[in-house]
C-alpha cells in the first residue's frame, strides 16, 4: 500500500487542512505535562510554512463526547505550537462556526488557524456527512497526520476525504514505513513481542504475526491463559477461561507454521495485586494457589534476551507485567533495555510498551516508536485503517 503524501500533491500557497494528533496529556492546571505529539507533528507544519501554505490544523483532545466542554479546549496546544514554531497559531473558538469560518476566510500565507476540538462537534465521531463537508469547505487540500485516531472512521479523520484531495502528512507516511512495508519484508530472524493483560485483545494480531514471524514471544497477563490450557495452575493469575481453546489452537498454529512460540518460564508472583505486597520468583509450572504472577522472572529475561540477541527484526507490543507497579516492573523494562542494544531494527507498536521505552529514556535507540496504540495494534492485524485508506493512492 503506498499512499500520497504532502510531497505529491501542490501545497503552494493553498489553503490546508491537517489534522493532527495533539491528544496530549495535561496536569489539572492544564499545563501539558507531555509535548511529544505536538512535536511530533512539526515536520509537516513546517513543511506548509516552506510552501507559504495556509494552514488549517484540527485535532481532537479528551473526551468531550460531541458538547463544548472548556475543560477539553485546545487553548494549551496553540500556545505550545505558537512557542515551538515561534509563530502565532490563532485558535478559532467553535470547530466549523461562525469564529473558525471568519479566520480561515481571512488568511494570509504562512498564517495558522487551529480549530477548536474536533469532538465538541457531536457529528465527530459520527463520521457525519454535513460536518465533514463543512470542514472540507475550508480548505483546497486535506492532510491527515494524526495516525492515532487512523483507525477511527470520524469526520476530520475519514469524511472529510471525500470531498478534498487527500493525503498524508510525514508522520503517517513514516508510521506506514515501519508498521507496513519494513514488517512486510523484514530481515529474518523476525521476533514479536507480545505482552498486555488479556488474550483476548491481541488474538487478531497474534493470528496474523503467526503468518510472519520466526519467534513469537509472549509475556503479560496473557501467558497465563496460555499455561491454564496446558493443564498447569495459575493461582490468582490473571487468566480467560473461555479462551483456553483459543490459546490452545494459537500454540497448533505455531506449531503447524514452524514458529518458535516462548512463554515465560519464571514468573514473579504476588499476593496481592499491590506493589507493596510479598512476592517471589517461581516456575510458571509451580505457580502456587492464592499468588498471582504479575512479572516475568529473571531466567525468562535471559531466555529471551538470547532469542533477541540474535533477531534481525522486533516489534513488541504490550507490557511484560503490571509494570506501573515499581516492584513488577523489571521484565518490561528488561526487555526494553535489550532491544535497545540489540543490531536488529526494532518497533515497539504503541500504547504501554512506548511509554515504558520513553520512560526508560532509550526512545532513541530504537528504529521506531510507533504514535497509535490501537491504531497500531489494528494495523498489525492487517485490519485496513479508514484514515489511511481515505486518503490517495500514490
Ligand atoms: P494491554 O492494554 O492489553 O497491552 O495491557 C496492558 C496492561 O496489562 C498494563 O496495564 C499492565 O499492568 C497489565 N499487565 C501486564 N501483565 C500483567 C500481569 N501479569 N498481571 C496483571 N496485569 C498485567
Amino acid at each position: 500500500m503506498s499512499k500520497k503524501t504532502v510531497r505529491d500533491i501542490d501545497v503552494q500557497g493553498k489553503k490546508v487542512l491537517v489534522r493532527c494528533d495533539f491528544n496530549v496529556p495535561m496536569d489539572e492546571n492544564k499545563n501539558i505535562t507531555d509535548n511529544r505529539r505536538i512535536v511530533a507533528a512539526l515536520d509537516t507544519i513546517k513543511y506548509l510554512l516552506e510552501n507559504n501554505s495556509k494552514i488549517i490544523l484540527c485535532s481532537h483532545l479528551g473526551r468531550p463526547k460531541g458538547e463544548v466542554n472548556p475543560k477539553y479546549s485546545l487553548l494549551p496546544v496553540a500556545k505550545e505550537l505558537s512557542r515551538l514554531l515561534g509563530k502565532e497559531v490563532k485558535l478559532a473558538k467553535d470547530v466549523v462556526g461562525e469564529d473558525a469560518t471568519n479566520l480561515t476566510n481571512n488568511m494570509a500565507e504562512g498564517d495558522i488557524v487551529l480549530l477548536e476540538n474536533v469532538r465538541f462537534e457531536a457529528g465527530e465521531e459520527k463520521n457525519d456527512e454535513e460536518l465533514s463537508k463543512k470542514f472540507a469547505s475550508f480548505a483546497e487540500v486535506y492532510v491527515n497526520d494524526a495516525f492515532g485516531t487512523a483507525h477511527r472512521a470520524h469526520s476530520s479523520t475519514t469524511g472529510v476525504a471525500s470531498y478534498l484531495p487527500a493525503v498524508s502528512g510525514f508522520l503517517i507516511e513514516k508510521e506506514l514505513k515501519f508498521l507496513g512495508s519494513s514488517l512486510e519484508n523484514p530481515e529474518r530472524p523476525f521476533v514479536a513481542i507480545l505482552g498486555g493483560a488479556k488474550v483476548s485483545d491481541k488474538i487478531g494480531v497474534i493470528d496474523s504475526l503467526l503468518e510472519k514471524v520466526d519467534t513469537l514471544i509472549i509475556g503479560g497477563g496473557m501467558a497465563y491463559t496460555f499455561f491454564k490450557s496446558m493443564g498447569y495452575q495459575v493461582g490468582n493469575s490473571l487468566c480467560e477461561l473461555d479462551k483456553l481453546d483459543l490459546a490452545k489452537s494459537l500454540m497448533e498454529k505455531a506449531e503447524a507454521k514452524g514458529v518458535k512460540l516462548m512463554l515465560p518460564i519464571d514468573n514473579k508472583v504476588g499476593k496481592e495485586f499491590s506493589n507493596d505486597t510479598e512476592s517471589k520468583f517461581v516456575n510458571s509450572t509451580e505457580i502456587p494457589a492464592d499468588w498471582e504472577g504479575l512479572d516475568i522472572g529473571p531466567k525468562t529475561i535471559e531466555m529471551y534476551a538470547e532469542e533477541l540477541r540474535n533477531a534481525k527484526t522486533v516489534v513488541w507490543n504490550g507490557p511484560l507485567g503490571a509494570f506501573e507497579m515499581e516492584q513488577f516492573a523489571n521484565g518490561t523494562n528488561s526487555i526494553a533495555k535489550i532491544l535497545s542494544e540489540v543490531d536488529a531494527t526494532t518497533i515497539v507498536g504503541g500504547g504501554d510498551s512506548a511509554a515504558a521505552v520513553e520512560k526508560a529514556g532509550l526512545a532513541s535507540k530504537f528504529t521506531h516508536i510507533s504514535t497509535g496504540g490501537g491504531a497500531s495494534l489494528e494495523f498489525l492485524e492487517g485490519k485496513k485503517l479508514p484514515g489511511i485508506e481515505a486518503l490517495l493512492e500514490k
